[in-house]
């Protein structure tokens, strides 16, 4: 079996909601290191990503693809490996199963890459998005405290109050060094 982190990418790798739309999307300092980190120590770096822009028309998926294919490109440079990005494009309304926190594209994945989920943690900085999705599919959860996270444990928090995260971590390195860590 195999074991994966599955990444937020807005506000835990870099860039912020509107950067993709905007095509200035930066990775944060700490998301190199984090996701080599990870790769160093076994783990497939999947990206799971909610692209409700895509349904709005802010952002084509032609564009989007275009700027994710960027992005890759620009870590497969650093020796990173990301196995499979999932991306839900729709809206709220349209009632999709694939929108974090519905755990659909993690379960897909699960079978794909024969993953152990007692060995996998999710990554994330919305409380209500990638912790619950944790929540929802039985995996470790590490909220980070870039983007959202700080909203998600003040303002936010009523949204999640069912569950608590494993880990909270400064950002996407500190993450992975508690994985590490506490293995
Ligand atoms: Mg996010
Ligand atoms: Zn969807």
């Amino acid at each position: 079996m195999n074991k994966a982190i599955f990444w937020d990418l807005l506000g835990t790798l870099g860039g912020s909601s509107h950067t993709l739309i905007n095509n200035n999307f930066e990775f944060f300092d700490h998301a190199i290191p984090a996701l080599q980190k990870a790769t160093e120590n076994n783990y497939l770096n999947i990206i799971i990503t909610n692209q409700s822009h895509i349904a709005h028309n802010r952002l084509t998926l032609e564009e989007y693809n275009d700027s994710l294919k960027k992005l890759i490109i620009r870590l497969e440079d650093k020796g990173i490996k990301i196995t499979e990005v999932y991306t839900c494009p729709h809206a709220k309304k349209d009632n999709c199963q694939c929108k974090k926190p519905q755990p659909l594209l993690v379960n897909q994945a699960i079978k794909k890459y024969d993953l152990n989920q007692n060995e996998s943690f999710i990554i994330g900085d919305s409380g209500k998005n990638d912790m619950l999705l944790a929540n929802n599919s039985n995996m470790k959860s590490i909220l980070v405290l870039t983007g959202e996270g700080i909203k998600s444990l003040t303002d936010s928090r009523q949204l999640w109050s069912e569950m608590r995260p494993t880990h909270i971590a400064e950002d996407s390195l500190d993450a992975v060094n508690k994985i590490v860590l506490f293995l």
